[in-house]
């Protein structure tokens, strides 16, 4: 237990990555400890790659603006293709409620320098040919917005870690630490012992149980969703649709088509199941598809290549938990990513590393204050 690092990271997912690039890019140096035996194999992986900046509230949406701007230059930047695709995201309304929500919220994104569009139902038809017209009131339009692959996106950031010079430990679980003076002075694992000055807990769905390791209790609590991906078909979708609409078994669903052609698929089951079973059910596909069908009816013969089930790190405003703990006070926490961990990642890197060095930006106050991990979480974020 010689070497002593400056940050020990728990958890090489979908936050735990980008910061271990952010940090050692920065010429710190930092261990990622992780219980699987690769990145990105805890909820990493299960996202189906939707990336926004339409979000309700600054911190989030400042976040995704720079982490859009990361993802959508990493190839120029670093050589490596993670299939960034600039479709944007659409949330039609079919719906007079859904249509004043929308519309309220475009005020608030516009002030935020959004450039989200309201488009009437020709509009919209024109992007995503084959839509359902009947009852279409119109929709928002965030063409901004994208979407990526998490897993070529995780690795290629994994090995521009490495690069940088970031240390990683696979199949290593992290089972407790010793705190003295307040401060946590050793990380145990399963197999070893590591010193560092600061400690990031980015832990996902377990950050509740890894923060209890160190007597702190943080509201996160894991529920699954379901997700899919057909073959690949020839271009026939603009942007991700997010059909905000009750149905029966399922609360909204959003589909979209990637880079390769693949027409990728998630439902909010109605009510949520909450827990860490990941199991794939028999009742998501005939549901779902029932759903892909009624908004476009065209989609009816599209082939499913395989379904999954993954975990949402709720919080209960649905805001993540990022920020310094009072005690132990060299403990950090980069949690509650709900079920935005992939597009946040690479831009909370770039905040945790501000919070952690103490070098803030002039509006990160502001950022930071809907993420406080003492705030008394009764808000509510309107698109979690
Ligand atoms: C079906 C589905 C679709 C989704 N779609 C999207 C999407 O389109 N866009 C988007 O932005 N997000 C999406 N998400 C959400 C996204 O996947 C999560 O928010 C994100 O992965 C959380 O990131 P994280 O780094 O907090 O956790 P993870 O990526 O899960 O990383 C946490 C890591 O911590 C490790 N770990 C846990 N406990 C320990 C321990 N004690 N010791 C060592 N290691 C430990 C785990 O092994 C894991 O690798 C989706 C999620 C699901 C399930």
């Amino acid at each position: 237990m010689s070497k002593s690092y400056d940050l020990i990271v728990i958890g090489a997912g979908s936050i735990g990555v980008p910061v271990a690039m952010e940090f050692a890019k920065n010429k710190l140096s930092v261990l990622v400890i992780d219980a699987m035996p690769s990145p990105g194999q805890g909820e990493d992986k299960k996202a189906i790659g939707g990336i926004r900046a339409s979000h309700s509230d600054k911190g989030k949406i400042r976040v995704c603006q720079r982490s859009i701007e990361i993802f959508s230059g990493w190839d120029e930047l670093y050589g490596a293709d993670i299939c960034w695709r600039d479709n944007g995201y659409s949330f039609p309304a079919y719906t007079e409620e859904h249509e004043t929500l929308l519309k309220d919220l475009l005020r608030i994104q516009h002030d935020f320098g959004l450039t989200i569009q309201w488009l009437s139902p020709e509009e919209y038809r024109e992007l995503n040919p084959g839509i359902r017209m009947d009852g279409l009131r119109g929709s928002t339009y965030s063409p901004g917005d994208g979407s990526a692959s998490p897993l070529l996106f995780t690795q290629s950031c994994y090995f521009k870690a490495m690069g940088y010079g970031a240390e990683f430990r696979f199949n290593e679980r992290v089972v407790g630490f010793s705190i003295e003076n307040s401060r946590i002075s050793v990380v145990k694992t399963n197999k070893n012992h590591y010193r560092s000055a600061c400690v990031l807990n980015a832990s996902g769905a377990s950050a509740r149980e890894v923060s209890q390791m160190a007597g702190i209790d943080i509201p996160v609590e894991p529920d699954s969703h379901e997700a899919g991906i057909s073959e690949p078909v020839e271009p026939c979708m603009g942007p991700m649709v997010v059909d905000m609409r009750q149905g029966p078994g399922s609360k909204n669903f959003y589909f979209y088509q990637n880079s390769e052609g693949q027409v990728v698929f998630c439902l909010t089951p109605d009510p949520l199941t909450w827990g860490k079973d990941c199991r794939a059910t028999s009742g998501f596909l005939p549901m779902i598809a029932r759903r892909m069908i009624t908004i476009m009816p065209k989609l009816a013969n599209l082939r499913v290549r395989r379904t999954w089930r993954g975990l949402y790190p709720m919080t209960p405003d649905g805001f993540p938990i990022v920020g310094r703990m009072r005690e132990p006070d060299n403990l950090y926490q980069a949690v509650g990513m709900c079920g935005q961990g992939f597009m946040l990642g690479p831009g909370m890197a770039e905040v945790i590393y501000r919070v952690v060095t103490e070098d803030y930006h002039e509006d990160d106050t502001e950022i930071l204050e809907n993420f406080n991990p003492y705030r008394d979480f009764k808000g509510q974020e309107v698109f979690k």
